[in-house]
């Protein structure tokens, strides 16, 4: 699930230096962020979820570099305030704006170089693939939401690069949103054709907006979904799939489509 590991960003500015997301310390990791870190003194440690692929390595880091760690979700920060969505970190000459983008995860935020022409995105959108957006944490409403933002941000200011969480830079960020959406649309178009061919059945006949559908019905539905949808993919899927699944169907109950 993590590609080829997790992107750790360690970004420099006139002798000082901020770590993105240091993941877990394990196999040369922590080796290889110590070794690219050439500035004088290490500001903090930002995390752009709290996903134990970014953040598990954060403390030991921390406390190794003597600095905090910062991050929205108040327990994982550290000897500093959290971040807040609209909030700049300074590092050096360099000014990086903190962007909430709930989604993939409540707390997933990302982050915004002007000087760069990037943004950061943690796992909101990655370099290969598509996000999971899995049930409770994930929020597809919140997530297509985030997409929208950061895609006008792009055009807006100019944003040319996304520097995701996992796989390589992308250098073309609004056309890499763009594709984001338009496979959020699609994917929610096959689970509104797989519940329009379940309401033929009888056993999913009586499915009305009138009957919000009960926790256990839900997760039946979701299963049933899977069984069609993702009916060409193994098997061994199908739980990532189902948390996915059940994100879709909380979506088009929350905008009336269910
Ligand atoms: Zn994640």
């Amino acid at each position: 699930m993590t590609l080829d590991g997790t992107n750790t960003w360690v970004l420099e500015s006139a002798g000082q230096a901020v770590v993105i997301d240091p993941g877990p310390l394990r196999d040369g990791h922590g080796d290889a962020i110590n070794e690219a870190i050439t500035a004088d003194k290490v500001t903090e440690i930002l995390l752009t979820h709290h996903h134990n692929d970014h953040a598990s390595g954060a403390r030991e880091l921390a406390e190794v570099l003597r600095c905090p760690v910062r991050a929205l979700d108040p327990s994982l920060t550290f000897g500093a305030e959290g971040l807040q969505d609209g909030a700049a970190v300074t590092v050096g000459d360099l000014k990086l704006h903190v962007l909430a983008t709930p989604g993939h995860t409540a707390d997933s935020i990302s982050f915004w170089s002007p000087q760069h022409g990037a943004v950061m995105t943690g796992d909101t959108v990655l370099g290969r693939g598509t996000t999971l957006v899995a049930h409770p944490d994930g929020q597809l409403g919140a997530y297509l939401d985030s997409l929208a933002l950061l895609g006008a941000l792009c055009v807006e200011h100019e944003v040319d690069a996304v520097w995701p969480g996992h796989g390589p830079v992308l250098e073309n960020a609004a056309v890499v949103i763009d594709y984001y959406l338009a496979h959020r649309r699609e994917r929610l178009a096959q689970v509104g054709d797989a519940i329009a061919t379940l309401r033929h059945t009888s056993k999913w006949g009586a499915i009305t907006r009138e009957e919000p559908l009960t926790k256990p019905r839900e997760l039946e539905l979701a299963q049933a979904v899977v069984e069609l949808v993702y009916a060409d993919v193994d098997p061994s899927l199908w739980p990532a799939a189902q948390l996915s699944v059940q994100a879709q169907l909380q979506y088009l109950a929350e905008t009336g489509h269910l």
